[in-house]
């Protein structure tokens, strides 16, 4: 049986007031359940990244609730939607906040010792995820050092290595050639086939489409077709 593990209703997000209101989604439903490969793909403009922002909780929707891992996120106080995020999601944005005086070995162990694993635990892991990626030979580098398909090898390594229940990814593919596109797309689909989680990614990568296990087609802050 299939595990639903984000679960929206209703969802509506308005932007501004007046004759600046943008109404950037509208009134939409959108389940994810776990070892799904979803892509929300549509033209700019049709709601994609707002509709990714509400169901990982970075924006709070205008009307409609959001459920994840069978919790209401507007019944949680912030401390413990903090903790939720940290324990179970795992964000691949492009270029999302790498630290610029970190090695690609801190970048993913410090996320590990914050979630409470030892300094050497989460090091090993750390090690382990990175070498998955195919940075095993770049532990030590910082992104000054690294070209743009490695940072972003960095940023997936960072969201798997904690082995998050969701995994939200806005364009993860757009900056990157061909050979390093394809490799993190079928790194977030082992995500999803291999390890269970649930993977949503906002895209209009015809790369990426092809590997989902679903496509979800966006217009006009509504979902065209599923
Ligand atoms: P997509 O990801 O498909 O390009 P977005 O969700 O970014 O679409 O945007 C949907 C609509 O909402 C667009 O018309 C966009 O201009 C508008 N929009 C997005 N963010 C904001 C914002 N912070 N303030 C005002 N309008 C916004």
């Amino acid at each position: 049986m299939s595990e639903r593990l984000i679960d929206a209703s209703g969802l509506s997000k308005v932007y501004g007031a007046g004759a600046q209101r943008v109404d950037a989604l509208r009134s939409t439903d959108f389940q994810v359940d776990r070892g799904e490969f979803v892509m929300v793909a549509g033209p700019s403009g049709s709601g994609k990244s707002t509709l990714l922002a509400l169901i990982s909780g970075l924006l709070t929707p205008s009307e409609g609730v959001v459920r994840v891992l069978g919790r209401d996120i507007k019944s949680l106080s912030r401390d413990a939607f903090d903790r939720l995020r940290l324990e179970h999601f795992g964000f691949v944005f492009q270029g999302f906040h790498l630290l610029p005086a970190l090695s690609a070995l801190e970048q993913v162990s410090i996320v590990l010792e914050r979630q409470g694993l030892r300094r050497e635990a989460a090091r090993r892991r750390a090690t382990a995820t990175l070498t998955r990626v195919g940075l095993a030979s770049r532990l030590d580098n910082r992104p000054s050092e690294l070209s743009g398909g490695e940072k972003q090898r960095v940023v997936v390594a960072r969201a798997l290595a904690k082995q998050p229940q969701i995994i939200f990814a806005d364009e993860p593919t757009s900056a990157l050639d061909s050979v390093n596109g394809r490799e993190i797309t079928r790194l977030l689909r082992a995500a999803a086939l291999e390890e269970g989680a649930a993977v949503v990614c906002v895209t209009h990568d015809p790369r990426l489409i092809e590997h989902a296990t679903r496509l979800v087609r966006m217009e006009d802050g509504a979902v065209l077709a599923d």
